[in-house]
């Protein structure tokens, strides 16, 4: 298919290499320099697309492309936005736009990389099969979950899982580390018990190295927890550990951790008992 792929991130670069690697044919634009950055303008990446694709840092990104993209895209393009944004900018969309998903990843750089994300998509069904070539290039698990924006209050809750999780083994480590036990052993029998996670698999070694290369930057964690509290509200439930943890990154952020990956959240957890 004939791909325009607007923003050329952390995420979005390799996703753009996993199509051009499955034979689609792939336009790029970022407003920054970038390896895949073929065209110079929005309108020039979207003008001959079957598929616009934007993978942007939030919803004013996105909706600063979308009118560029709807004045110059095929009438007949499908559109996916595999950003993280709000459900109720993702439904804007999909009024504007006739074939429109939103979908949201998960799976973080790593997942990327390895062509292996999780995608949630909201939508129609017919879009959803027509994208099915897609979601394989760049993923492993891909579910229809909803109509347009559905997709964006599944990675609300996945949010909430990582964000806590984050939050608990920063915890674990301080508690390790204050009580003079060895903490690297500690995570490892975590890491093969019932407390057992991804976020333990991939990051234990860097954050007991303090290592916060993104990643996943405290700020685009701390705009997620923005989108889950409003997503509570909507849907009128309380979720007062999402709270608590919105309250840890926004720490990390006024703390000037803001571009640092979010596993810094140890910083504020072992922040709380220094002296
Ligand atoms: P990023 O900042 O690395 O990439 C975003 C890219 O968009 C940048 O290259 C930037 O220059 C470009 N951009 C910004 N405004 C633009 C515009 N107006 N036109 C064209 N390009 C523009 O961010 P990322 O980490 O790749 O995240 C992208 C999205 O994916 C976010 O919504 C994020 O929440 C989500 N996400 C990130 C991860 C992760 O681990 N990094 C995991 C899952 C989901």
């Amino acid at each position: 298919m004939r791909i325009g792929f607007i923003g050329l991130g952390i995420m979005g670069l390799p996703m753009a290499e996993h199509l051009v690697r499955a034979g689609h044919e792939v336009v790029g634009h970022d407003v920054v320099d970038r390896p895949f950055r073929t065209a110079a303008s929005v309108a020039e990446a979207v003008r001959e697309a079957e598929v616009v694709i934007t993978m942007l840092p939030a919803d004013p990104q996105v909706e600063a492309v979308f009118p560029e993209i709807t004045a110059n895209a095929p009438q007949d393009a499908l559109y996916i936005d595999f950003s993280t944004i709000t459900p109720q900018t993702s439904r804007r969309l999909a009024e504007q736009w006739k074939r429109t998903l939103d979908a949201p990843v998960s799976g973080g750089e790593k997942g990327a990389v390895d062509g292996v994300l999780s995608l949630m998509v909201g939508g129609s069904e017919a879009d959803f099969e027509a994208a099915r070539p897609i979601f394989e290039a760049v993923g492993k698990t891909f579910r229809l979950v909803g109509g347009p924006g559905s997709g964006q209050f599944v990675k609300a809750a996945n949010q909430l899982v990582v964000g806590g999780t984050y939050a608990l083994v920063a915890e674990a480590i301080v508690l390790m580390e204050a009580a003079g036990v060895d903490a690297a052993a500690g995570l490892d029998v975590l890491a093969g018990g019932l407390a057992a996670s991804r976020i333990l698999d991939l990051k234990r070694e860097s954050m007991l190295a303090r290592s916060f290369q993104p990643g996943f930057r405290i700020d685009l964690h701390h705009k997620d927890m923005g989108i889950i509290l409003d997503a509570a509200r909507t849907a009128e439930v309380a979720l007062p550990m999402s709270a608590l943890t919105a309250q840890l990154v926004a720490a990390a952020r006024a703390q000037g951790h803001g571009s640092l990956d979010h596993s810094a959240l140890l910083l504020v957890v072992e922040g709380l008992s220094a002296n």
